[in-house]
């Protein structure tokens, strides 16, 4: 059995409980060690055999699930943040099918909510923006054409840009052609809950510089649009006018 674990964006204490006891029972991990915090593998029991994905192919990653399988024993393979992003999983996981070998899948805290907590922000503010964009500025991975940054910042929502932070410059020419201008706010999350966590408010028209003067071009988030800004309308579940399922408006008084 293969259990793909998210390891959480890096802060030991946000893997979930059942990542953590699936980690203690493992026998075989095999773990992204470039982003992976390495403390993590301080639960494995004393015996356990320990890969860095970081320096393996997918067949030899799939030759170490295989061989841990023939032994019967029990592997997880570990992945920064929530592995359903950019975490390269589907193609372990149809070889796995293919090999006859059983999977499942325990989510982690993705780094995208490691950086909002990093800020205390809220990224689906009322009469600010309710869409959040995930994606990516292409870089040797494609993204497809009609999802480039020029389109998707039409929409002035709010944006989060993962596998990005080597390219800042390029990325804020990227984000001035669509809805977002120089004032937009922006910030910038590195090694969002790590011990070492740095953020970087700023504008759009700033990032670069900002960026520069931090000596940020890795491991970070970009963040986007008007939720860091103070301006919002109040949620309208909590308006005291406002009747919900649970709780009947009061009158005004
Ligand atoms: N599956 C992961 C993302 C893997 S892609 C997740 O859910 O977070 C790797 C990219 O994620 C990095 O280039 C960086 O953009 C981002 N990233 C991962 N951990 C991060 C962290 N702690 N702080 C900021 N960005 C992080």
């Amino acid at each position: 059995m293969v259990h793909f674990v998210g390891a959480g964006p890096g802060a030991v204490d946000l893997i979930t409980v059942r990542g953590q006891e699936l980690l203690r029972s493992a026998d075989v991990v095999i773990y992204a060690g470039s982003l992976v915090n390495p403390e993590l593998l301080q639960m494995t029991k004393p015996n356990c055999r320990i890969f860095n994905s970081a320096r393996m192919t997918l067949d030899e990653v799939l030759d170490e699930m295989k061989k841990a399988e023939s032994e019967g024993l029990v592997t997880v393979r570990l992945h920064t943040g929530d592995m359903s992003l950019y975490g390269a999983i589907r193609e372990q996981m149809d070889a796995l099918d293919e090999l006859g070998i059983a999977y499942d899948d325990t989510p982690g805290v993705s780094s995208f909510c490691g950086a909002a907590s990093a800020l205390n922000a809220e990224y689906t503010l009322p009469n600010v923006s309710q869409t959040v964009i995930i994606t990516r500025k292409a870089g040797r991975t494609p993204v497809p054409e009609r999802e480039g940054i020029p389109s998707l910042a039409q929409h002035g929502s709010t944006m989060v840009l993962f596998l990005s932070s080597g390219m800042i410059p390029a990325l804020q020419e990227d984000l001035l052609q669509g809805a977002y201008t120089e004032d937009t706010p922006a910030a910038i999350v590195y090694k969002a809950t790590w011990p070492d966590e740095k953020t970087v408010r700023c504008t759009v028209g700033t990032l670069a510089d900002e960026a520069a003067k931090a000596g940020i071009t890795k491991t970070a988030l970009v963040l986007v649009g008007d939720f860091l800004a103070g301006d919002y309308e109040k949620s309208r579940l909590y308006d005291p006018s406002f009747t919900t399922e649970f709780r009947k408006a009061k009158e005004n008084k």
